[in-house]
């Protein structure tokens, strides 16, 4: 079933089980499929050659580019790099970093945001977005010398959105900049740097219903001209002398995007950006907040499931994403027996997010759940309420 508000191109493609892993990886939609559809008979070469397929490829790379700095909001000034995933453009800010900066985390994040960066401090995981901005303020307030605070917009673990604006203030207020890992957040919710004052945001195509392969940083031009090349090489490189060293390197996204790019990803990204840009994003979310409570109100009924949260689960705003203490039970074992029972795909583990994960399996009634992790399950665009429905009985007959 497509909702009324949502375009033929935002259906999803495929079909044929329950998939409820999204946060993992979405399904492609319509539009980024066609879009690599039309570009396979007729790509070439991108920012390497003179010839018409050369050209074409290289006007719908910038496009691409173009819609994606509108998808994110962004300034005039803030440049967006095509990078491989939300990984790849975290650690490309590491590497873009100011010399001596400290870099700010809270102990909540997926360790594509805990571990890139060259020296960091790491805050406890908050249990409120009130305390997130009193412990931001703390750190930065406390520190000498460039900071930056890195923060998911959305825990890919609770489904919590966190408190962007009040954290941008902060760090702002500190003199030190903030970084959005936009990963869970982008594909429920618009992000926007001007709208938040954020300095950055990374995030995945992969996520965001198109293909593997393209993931983006966009923000403050600055930092990211004056460090050194993420990939030395063609394309990243302006002019090259006779003498090892003797190099002038491009500045711009080109910096950054050494080799010949993801035409293809970009494009496929760039389509989905377009579509989203012209939907009712606010319809859709009340669809997802629908099928969030309906799962959130069936999981309370669930002998033996707790749902885990950092904030508290009655106030916090949050995307499509759940993850379930089981006491007693291996969540992996269980996701097995949804697969293979049932058809239904979901996620069990640590969901690369170790020390978050650590804390919230230690629920009351779930101790011990620790090391064995949690069970996820986490949707969006296609995901209809018979599939939510399915999880509910499916679950019921495992844990009773
Ligand atoms: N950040 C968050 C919040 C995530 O959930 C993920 C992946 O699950 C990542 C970063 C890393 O994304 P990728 O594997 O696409 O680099």
């Amino acid at each position: 079933m497509s909702l009324a508000v949502q375009t033929a191109d935002l259906d999803v493609i495929g079909a044929g089980f329950v998939h409820l892993d999204y946060a993992a990886t979405a399904p492609c939609v319509r539009v980024a499929a066609d879009a690599v559809q039309a570009l396979l008979p007729r790509y070439g070469s991108v920012h390497r050659g003179a010839g018409p397929r050369s050209q074409a490829s290289t006007l719908e790379y910038e496009r691409a580019r173009a819609v994606v700095a509108t998808f994110l909001g962004c300034r005039p000034g803030d440049q967006v790099v095509f990078t491989r995933n939300t990984t790849d453009a975290l650690n490309l800010l590491a590497r873009a970093l100011p010399p001596g900066t400290t870099t700010v985390v809270f102990d909540g994040e997926h360790h594509a945001n805990l571990l890139p960066w060259p020296s960091v401090l790491r805050l406890p995981a908050p249990s409120s977005p009130a305390e997130a901005v009193a412990a931001a303020d703390r750190a930065l307030g406390d520190r000498t010398g460039p900071a930056l605070l890195t923060v998911t917009g959305a825990s890919n673990v609770t489904g919590e959105v966190w408190p962007l604006r009040e954290l941008a203030a902060v760090a702002h207020r500190h003199g030190a900049r903030i970084a959005v890992d936009a990963a869970q957040l982008a594909p429920h919710a618009p992000v926007s740097l001007a709208g938040l004052d954020a300095d950055y945001v990374a995030l995945s195509g992969h996520k965001l219903y198109a293909p593997f392969g393209a993931g983006v940083l966009a923000g403050r031009a600055d930092w990211l001209d004056a460090a050194p090349p993420y990939l030395a090489g063609g394309g990243a490189s302006a002019w090259v002398g006779d003498r090892a060293g003797d190099v002038r390197w491009a500045t711009g996204p080109a910096r950054h995007e050494g080799g010949t790019p993801n035409l293809l990803g970009a494009v496929a990204l760039g389509a989905v950006c377009a579509a989203l840009l012209e939907t009712d994003r606010a319809a859709l979310r009340a669809h997802e907040q629908e099928l969030l409570t309906r799962l959130r109100e069936g999981v309370r009924r669930l002998p033996g499931a707790v749902e885990v949260s950092l904030f508290g689960t009655r106030t916090a705003e949050r995307v499509g994403i759940v993850s379930l203490a089981l006491p007693g039970r291996d969540p992996v074992a269980v996701a097995a027996r949804l697969a293979d029972t049932f058809g239904i795909g979901v996620r069990a583990g640590q969901f690369c997010a170790h020390p978050l994960v650590r804390r919230l399996a230690s629920v009351p009634g779930g101790a011990g759940c620790g090391e064995a992790g949690l069970l996820r399950v986490s949707f969006g665009l296609g995901t209809t309420s018979d599939d939510i429905d399915s999880l509910l009985g499916a679950l019921g007959l495992l844990l009773g």
